[in-house]
């Protein structure tokens, strides 16, 4: 704890670590039990960076209190405009503090600081810019019908983009005039901690935004409390699952972000230096930690040996180590149990039969959770490496022939979440992306964001859109006029 010992470029942004965190309830930390504390870990060291109480159902309870208190007394009756302004502030405020948020990501979660400092952090104060703009444009969204808000939202997110995950969900919550109890996930609260400071310095009044920290139990505890009118989850599809069943017969409103087999569809006419450079971004950004990566490369067979012969020169040239120097491109993999399971995967890949090729620019670390960037060849698609979520760097090589071929591939998923082509024609990725059953397409291009694009998928990948206009329609109901 206190100030972190930090590479050069990052000493100006100091950032505190305080050696325990409780619970952010109507607008003040409250230090929780000593039952159930548990530690959060720098993943490039593997050392202990903050203790971490776990809320139990009389402290969620405590949470949901506040939300609906804040609800009734404050937060319904502010206009949009008051309501916007808030975010708006809020939106400035983590521009001001880009820096240490950035920092203290990249050192909770193990990504690299660039990522943070120019994707994550920049994306987080977009979506509040985003969504002020549209607290005070309601009726326009809602193209003439009188819409309300719903009341109290229970949010959990994962820990694959911590902050902005929170970002999405906090964000068109209050635009839309919602309060919200939210669960970061548990090896990466610090960021929503900081976030804490940032609500308190804007002044957003006690009660709309409550943070309960703690594991499983405590989401489920956030899930079937019976205060709570909306659950928004990302995480794992097993855990949504679990929690759709919680919330079976009840009025609870839902949405779900769940998990992703994305395959990137490079065509023989595709500008092959690009579509390399999208496919590494695709699968080896944030260590393959993306719901979304394109961990399915679907290639022409006619120029598949020397696709994946310009992809392995790439990838040898990519840096893994420390996450906060910033030529780092390649981070730590954020705990040792997910670590554990991409490491499970290969050795399941190897036994049915998949060519295993790894590398990368330099050695990898001697401390810390570092894993190899990862390219399977040989792989079927009845492999279980490429029907099941690995989430970590590890690309499936597949080839076709046909379009037909590629797409009848790409589909044979039950996942839906995101998929890339890359053809320098243009009908040919339209009639692809038409043709993908998934969420969303990028063409020529991969996980490429921005606040006014809606995100989400279908089939095992979940339901409900989070951005643009869509990404407001869960937390609003229609109401009569
Ligand atoms: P996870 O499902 O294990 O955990 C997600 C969150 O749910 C955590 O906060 C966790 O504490 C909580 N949780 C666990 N059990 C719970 C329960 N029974 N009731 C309520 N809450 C519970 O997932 P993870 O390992 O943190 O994240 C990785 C997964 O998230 C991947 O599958 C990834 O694809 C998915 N993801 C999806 C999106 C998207 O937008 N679709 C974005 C990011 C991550």
């Amino acid at each position: 704890a206190g100030a972190l010992e930090l590479s050069p470029s990052i000493e100006k942004h100091p950032v505190e670590i305080r050696p325990r965190y409780g619970h952010f309830i109507a607008g003040r930390w409250v230090e929780g039990r000593d039952e159930g504390v548990f530690e959060t870990v720098n993943p490039a060291t593997a050392k202990p960076l903050a203790q971490i109480a776990a809320a139990d159902e009389a402290e969620v309870d405590a949470a949901v209190a506040a939300a609906r208190k804040a609800y009734d007394e404050v937060w319904s009756k502010l206009s949009g405009l008051e309501r916007g302004k808030y975010l708006f502030r809020i939106a400035r405020r983590l521009q001001e503090r880009a820096r240490e948020f950035a920092t203290l990501e990249t050192t909770d979660n193990g990504k690299p600081i660039r990522e943070t400092r120019d994707v994550d952090i920049p994306l987080v104060a977009a979506h509040f810019f985003y969504y002020a703009g549209w607290a005070d444009k309601l009726e326009h969204a809602a193209a003439g019908r009188k819409v309300a808000p719903l009341g109290v939202a229970g949010q959990i997110i994962p820990w694959n983009f911590p902050l902005l995950m929170l970002a999405w969900k906090i964000a068109p919550a209050l635009a839309t005039g919602n309060t919200v109890v939210l669960k970061p996930a548990e090896t990466t609260p610090l960021t929503a901690a900081l976030f804490c400071d940032v609500l308190q310095e804007v002044g957003l009044p006690p009660g709309v935004v409550n943070i309960v920290n703690g594991a499983g139990e405590t989401g489920a505890a956030l899930v079937n409390h019976p205060g709570i009118d909306k659950i928004a989850f990302t995480g794992s599809t097993e855990v949504g699952r679990i929690i759709m069943r919680s919330i079976a017969g009840t009025k609870k409103k839902a949405t779900m972000e769940l998990g992703g087999k994305g395959a990137n569809i490079v065509f023989a006419d595709a500008a092959l230096d690009q579509a390399v450079e999208g496919c590494v971004d695709g699968i080896f950004f944030n260590q393959g930690h993306v719901c979304c990566a394109g961990s399915r490369l679907l290639v022409e067979e006619s120029i598949a040996e020397d696709f994946v012969a310009r992809l392995r020169r790439r990838v040898s040239t990519l840096r893994i180590g420390d996450p906060l120097d910033k030529n780092t491109d390649v981070g730590a993999i954020n705990s040792k149990d997910q670590h554990g399971m991409i490491d499970r995967y290969l050795d399941i890949a190897a036994q049915e039969g998949a060519k295993v090729w790894q590398g990368a620019a330099c050695e990898l670390p001697s401390t810390g959770y570092y894993h190899l960037p990862t390219i399977l060849t040989g792989v079927q698609q009845t492999d279980t490496v490429v029907r099941e979520e690995i989430f970590g760097p590890v690309l499936s090589v597949l080839t076709f022939r046909t379009p037909a071929e590629a797409i009848k591939k790409a589909n044979d998923t039950e996942y839906g979440l995101a998929c890339g082509v890359w053809s320098e024609k243009t009908s040919k990725l339209f009639r692809t992306a038409h043709a993908l059953n998934c969420g969303v397409v990028w063409a020529n291009g991969y996980n490429l964001f921005d606040p006014s694009s809606p995100f989400g998928g279908v089939r095992h990948s979940g339901f409900g859109r989070e951005g643009g206009i869509a990404g407001l329609w869960p937390y609003m109901q229609e109401v009569a006029r």
